[in-house]
């Protein structure tokens, strides 16, 4: 423990940028260098990082691993976990941060492997206790509790959903080391490739990273509304279109606008549910919003728990008279 030192983000790049989750583990891991009074780092990983390590030091880090290997063009698991484990036990961290997402949740447990420790998953919350021990705040039981977990491993590791903090304000002028790494990997490391890629066509804004996300449940009657009235709502707003499982099984909408604990976690700034209930399974995937808005007709469905503001009513009436206000505002 005593030869340990700082706070390491596993940073992600996606076409070029830093992605903005990586600028919200900077946050996340600057509180807590803060905290052991240590410095933090981030790892980024490629073949060619041009200006990003200093996009890094602007959004809070201090010194950045670039990490650079003809073998880490792309993401491919067994290369970056290799490149991450050797960085990982020259440079002893005492905390890794990873983000939840494809890069943090398949190479996070891996390397908490590798390393010889344990890793606390699935975090909405970070900090430091008196013992000076990563603690962190995961839901569990479908998002009804929430559990306090602390780590005792070495290095101490966390993979912690995105959009559960807000990136540091971008400074430009920040000091910080850049200190180049090559893990001279070997081609052997390489146990799959990825032999095709399809890209989805993506319409309209992704609902993981969408700031107003409007949904859709049962009591909406048909998939026709999410053709009409939530998808003009959700044209107004500049929101993503998500929905509760019922509808999903039902057909009136594909599995990627699912929210919820077998679906998308989202954190928006403001969540609007039409027409669902509020099963915790679904809520277990969006209880992370800032402010939720329910319409449904029945006055006791258990959303209004969770609601800050919630309209008892028929959306065929709410609905239209919500949107006539938005536009009258805009
Ligand atoms: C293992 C497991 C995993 C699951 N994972 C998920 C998940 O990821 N996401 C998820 O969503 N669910 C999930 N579920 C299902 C979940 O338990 C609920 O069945 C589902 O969320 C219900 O969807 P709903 O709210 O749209 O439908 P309902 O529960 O049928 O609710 C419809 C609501 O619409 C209201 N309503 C009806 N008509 C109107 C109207 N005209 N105007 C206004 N309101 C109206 C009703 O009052 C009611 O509250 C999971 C279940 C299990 C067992």
């Amino acid at each position: 423990m005593a030869d340990r030192q700082g706070v390491l983000v596993i940073g992600e790049v996606a076409n070029g940028k830093l992605e903005a989750s990586s600028t919200e583990m900077l946050a996340h891991g600057r509180k807590l260098a803060d905290s052991v009074k240590e410095p933090l780092s981030i790892a980024l990983l490629g073949q060619d990082l041009g200006a990003l390590p200093k996009e890094a030091i602007a959004f809070g880090a201090d010194k950045v691993y670039a990490v650079t290997d003809p073998l880490l063009k792309e993401y491919q698991v067994d290369a970056y976990l290799a490149a991450i484990t050797k960085l990982a036990q020259q440079h002893s961290p005492r905390i890794v941060l990873l983000a939840k997402g494809p890069i943090g949740s398949e190479v996070g447990p891996r390397l908490a492997f590798r390393l010889d420790t344990g890793v606390i998953q699935d975090c909405v919350e970070v900090k430091i206790d008196a013992e000076k021990r990563l603690t962190a705040n995961r839901p569990v039981y479908g998002g009804n509790c929430t559990a306090t977990v602390t780590s005792f491993g070495e290095p101490m590791m966390a993979i912690v959903r995105p959009k559960t903090g807000d990136p540091l304000a971008r400074n430009d002028g920040r000091h910080g080391e850049v200190v180049a790494f090559s893990p001279r990997l070997e081609a052997s490391v390489v146990k799959s490739r990825v032999v095709t890629r399809v890209e989805q066509p993506q319409a309209g804004i992704r609902l993981e990273e969408a700031a107003i996300v409007v949904s859709g449940g049962r009591g909406l009657g048909s998939a026709a509304p999410f053709s009409n009235e939530i998808k003009e709502l959700a044209d107004l707003l500049g929101a993503a279109i998500g929905a509760s499982r019922a509808v999903v099984d039902a057909g009136w909408i594909t599995h990627d606008h699912q929210v919820g604990l077998t679906g998308v976690t989202i954190t928006p700034n403001l969540y609007i549910t039409v027409g669902i209930s509020g099963a915790s399974q679904h809520m277990a995937g969006c209880l992370g919003s800032k402010a939720i808005i329910a319409i449904n007709r029945d006055s006791d469905a258990v959303i209004f728990n969770d609601c800050r503001y919630g309209v008892v009513g028929d959306w065929k009436k709410v609905l239209p008279a919500f949107i006539q206000q938005i536009k009258a505002m805009k």
